[in-house]
């Protein structure tokens, strides 16, 4: 079985988890970066941490995964890879649904993705700042008539501070500090931010 710390290994090694100084999209600076898309483009470490993920779940008696659209829909087709057929299954394996922003901004299941009454449900995410969307696709998932049993993320950078209504299992935990640019440690040491996705930009040419 793996360790978090080879996971940690692994995430860095793909740059999804950088150090430094950076300056996020939300304006804020931080000393540490997270893009689980970098790992998970590598098909055999997207399957290797979604077999990790799954194992969390292995006694849950999971009939569906849901994630949320884009980060969480990687993640979740390969937990519900991992995962056992469910009894009366399709021999397809455990759908993995996603949902997804209608026009309205509001999380909807669509593409004719259903649920069956009572059907037992994995809300997975790539990573759990607030937990937001996660908390939407519960709601969705009620809403169609499922049971969320459980929900699960390759990170969590809260800390352990969200307060699910389910059990909750991440396979890292991260606290990251952020913060305001007038009051960053960084910056007093006099090095400046990069925001990460132009230095990515820059490095792909
Ligand atoms: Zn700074």
């Amino acid at each position: 079985m793996d360790s978090s710390d080879q996971f940690l290994n692994l995430f860095e090694s793909a740059g999804a988890i950088r150090r430094g100084h950076f300056e996020l999209s939300s304006g804020l600076h931080s000393a540490m970066y997270v893009q689980c898309a970098l790992v998970l483009q590598y098909p055999r470490y997207a399957e290797r941490l979604g077999a990790a993920l799954a194992a969390c779940f292995a006694q849950d008696r999971v009939e569906v995964v849901v994630s949320p659209a884009m980060g969480g829909i990687i993640i979740g087709q390969e937990v519900a890879r991992a995962l056992p057929e469910p009894p009366g299954g399709s021999s397809g394996g455990t759908p993995a649904l996603f949902v997804e922003r209608d026009a309205s901004g509001s999380m909807s299941l669509r593409r004719g993705f259903s649920l069956n009454p009572g059907q037992r449900v994995l809300v997975i995410e790539d990573v759990w700042t607030t937990g937001g969307s996660t908390l939407e696709a519960i709601r969705v998932v009620e809403e169609a008539g499922g049971v969320v049993v459980a929900v699960g993320a390759l990170i969590d950078r809260s800390g352990g501070k969200i307060d699910f209504p389910v059990p909750a299992r991440a396979l890292l935990g991260l606290t990251i500090d952020s913060y305001q640019p007038a009051a960053c440690p960084l910056c007093r040491e006099g090095n400046p931010a990069v925001k990460p996705g132009s230095r990515f930009v820059r490095a792909g040419r």
